[in-house]
């Protein structure tokens, strides 16, 4: 616990969350002299880490090149770009085994602690932190800043009895998504673009789907005004989930926010197959002879359609054999296979991962110190800004790579 009789500090980093927690490690340990505080307002410091990735924390993603990293962020990606030359997963992955914490990939490049536990990750953050003197204060909330005519800021911080005066030469801002701080940064002469939820599942209702919960399809394409992504979907008992849903949302966060998330969606079943090839498929079914007498419901054309969606999609044409479907019969089917069209009609909830996009507008920053191009001596880094990433561990990433950075550049004082 800080010693509050102390009331001039080197650093002070305002958010005890992931960002927060490695800029203050990161600068402790490249100046030990510095005298650096956290300040978290809740009671526990980490506590997203604590319960992400269902309880595992996807500390990162196996995708080592930053060209390639950036096309996983709707927003911030470009800013991202030359910070992620400097810090990126593979620099993430070294981190924490050099500080004793060995990660693993998955087969889809999500990145965990082999101990499965979130714990792990909170646990060496906290061990580091205090190893490198880095000061904790939870229960108290950063309220007021004023940058000081000699230089530095002065802060009023509120804990449960008291509102404290504390002086700082340098500044982080980590506060995540919290909207009160964000007034704050605002007070400072900074822009914000508008907070929106990102990474959430589709609520659909029709009978296409009714009952299917649990079905999952290998590859599927979801096209909504222009936006378009292909993966993996999951029918849940509410709608649409899944990798490609998910990617949706976060891709579609603002325009779906706009439409009060109420929008039309065309469904390809079949990923990347367009009409015709469809058609040509169905055609080959009909006219093979072993087919003329199965029913078409119990005798998919694709395989990469569970039969009980399979049945579903082909209600509509009764109880009829290959051999009987009319050419009308065979273009809707086609037709429901490639462009299949559904209404979301509300927003469901991820419980695996949730970011909002939003947040301190990304040209007012130097993204080689994560320093504001407005206020001398303020940082920001982690969510806070307007950078968010598709789920898979990228939003941990842009933690690391700004609070790493941040860090670096406070060091120097
Ligand atoms: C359920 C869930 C699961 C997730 N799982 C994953 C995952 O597996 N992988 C992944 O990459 N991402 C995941 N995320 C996203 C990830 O947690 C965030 O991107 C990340 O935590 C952002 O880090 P941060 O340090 O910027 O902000 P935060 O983690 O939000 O930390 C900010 C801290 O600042 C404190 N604070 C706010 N205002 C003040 C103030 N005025 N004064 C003092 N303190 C303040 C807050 O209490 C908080 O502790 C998940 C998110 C959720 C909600």
């Amino acid at each position: 616990m800080a010693n509050y009789i102390t009331t001039k500090w080197d650093v002070i980093v305002a958010g005890g969350g992931p960002a927060g927690f490695f800029a203050a490690i990161r600068c402790a340990e490249l100046n030990p002299n510095l005298r650096i505080l956290i300040i978290e307002k809740s009671s526990q410091t980490l506590g997203k880490v604590l319960i992400s990735g269902g309880g595992r924390c996807n500390v990162t993603h196996a995708c080592f090149d930053p060209a390639q990293l950036i096309s996983y962020y709707p927003r911030g990606g470009m800013a991202l770009r030359g910070a992620f030359t400097r810090f990126q997963p593979l620099d993430t992955v070294k981190w924490f085994e050099t500080h004793g914490v060995k990660l693993k990939a998955e087969a889809d490049n999500r990145m965990f602690p082999v101990t499965d536990s979130a714990k792990t990750i909170a646990d060496i953050l906290l061990f580091e932190a205090k190893n490198a003197g880095v000061k904790v204060h939870v229960g108290a909330t950063l309220q007021k800043v004023e940058k000081s005519p000699r230089g530095g800021f002065k802060l009023e911080v509120r804990n449960e009895a008291n509102v404290l005066p504390l002086q700082t030469k340098k500044l982080l801002i980590a506060t995540g998504s919290d909207s009160k701080t964000r007034e704050i940064v605002k007070s400072l002469g900074h822009s914000i673009e508008e907070p929106v939820p990102s990474l959430f599942t589709f609520n659909v209702k029709d009978k296409r789907i009714d009952g299917l919960a649990g079905v999952a399809v290998e590859n599927v394409t979801l096209k909504m005004d222009s936006i378009t992504q292909s993966g993996a979907m999951l029918i849940t008992h509410w709608g649409l989930s899944g990798p490609v849903a998910l990617r949706l949302s976060a891709w579609g966060a603002r325009i779906l926010f706009d439409k009060k998330y109420r929008s039309s969606l065309t469904v390809n079943w079949l990923g990347d197959y367009k009409l015709d090839a469809t058609l040509e498929i169905l055609q080959r079914n009909k006219d093979w002879h072993e087919n003329a007498r199965k029913k078409i419901s119990a005798q998919p054309a694709f395989s990469q359609i569970p039969i009980r969606l399979w049945k579903q999609l082909t209600q509509f044409i009764g109880d009829k054999n290959w051999g009987d479907i009319s050419k009308t019969e065979m273009r809707k089917l086609a037709e429901e296979l490639t462009a299949g069209q559904f209404e979301i009609l509300g927003k469901g909830q991820f419980k695996e991962e949730f970011v909002t996009c939003g947040g301190v507008n990304l040209d007012e920053v130097d993204f080689k110190t994560m320093q504001s191009r407005i206020v001398e001596d303020l940082f920001f880094a982690g969510e806070v800004l307007d950078i968010d990433g598709i789920t898979g561990g990228f939003n941990f990433q842009s933690s690391w790579t700004t609070g790493w950075l941040a860090g670096n550049a406070m060091s120097s004082s």
